[in-house]
């Protein structure tokens, strides 16, 4: 017979065998030691799975984001549990301690959740709407743009650079999400592009 098992899915297996085994050893009937080991199979049964990259450094190892409560049904959905993903290829399940504490880093009561702006002369700052960012931030950039790339050099070779303005993006992405967004960067003249995992 040929069963397709993920590595997850036989780890689940294998703890539940494990149980099973334990609890026939302790003198459980072969009913008992089934159901209880249904039980610890299923602890997240109820959760939802959702994949992810760690975002700390340029390993990017995948984890697990478990959460409860169903947003499409109304419900508010909090992240109950974050572990390392066993199917994917980087990390095959492990998270170094950084990545194993990433449901504190989540649940910090300082995490940054909103686009806030300090307004000229402020010493506070005031949270503002996604869509006031993303305007504010595009016009700042082409105004600047327009007044600051440097279209040929001085022999009037064409080298569109644009040194007024720098970009920093994050490491937890794809590389294809990482591919896009350095072609953006470059395709505006930005020079001064770097990522907080310094890759
Ligand atoms: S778990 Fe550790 S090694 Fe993996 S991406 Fe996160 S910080 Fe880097």
């Amino acid at each position: 017979m040929n069963i397709d098992l993920s590595r997850r899915s036989f780890l689940k297996l294998a703890g539940a065998g494990v149980v099973a085994t334990s609890v026939g050893a302790m003198g459980f009937g072969e009913s008992e030691a089934a159901e209880i080991a249904h039980v610890r199979a299923f602890k997240l049964k109820t959760t939802t799975e959702t994949r992810n990259t760690c975002p700390y450094c340029s390993v990017a190892c995948g984890v697990i984001i478990y959460s409860k409560g169903d947003s499409r049904k109304g419900e508010t959905a909090d992240i109950v549990h974050i572990e390392g993903d066993a199917d994917h290829p980087t990390n095959r399940g492990t998270l170094c301690p950084k990545g194993a504490a990433l449901k504190d880093f989540v649940k910090s009561p300082t995490r940054l959740q909103h686009p806030m702006l300090r307004k000229p002369g402020s010493d506070t700052f005031e949270r503002i709407s996604w869509d006031d960012a993303l305007d504010r931030i595009a016009r700042l950039m082409k105004d600047d743009r327009d007044a600051n790339l440097l279209a040929a050099n001085a022999k009037g070779i064409p080298v569109n650079r644009w040194t007024t303005v720098g970009m920093l993006a994050a490491s937890a992405t794809t590389n294809e999400t990482a591919w896009a967004t350095f072609k953006f960067a470059k395709s505006l003249g930005i020079v001064g592009f770097d990522n907080q995992a310094r890759v």
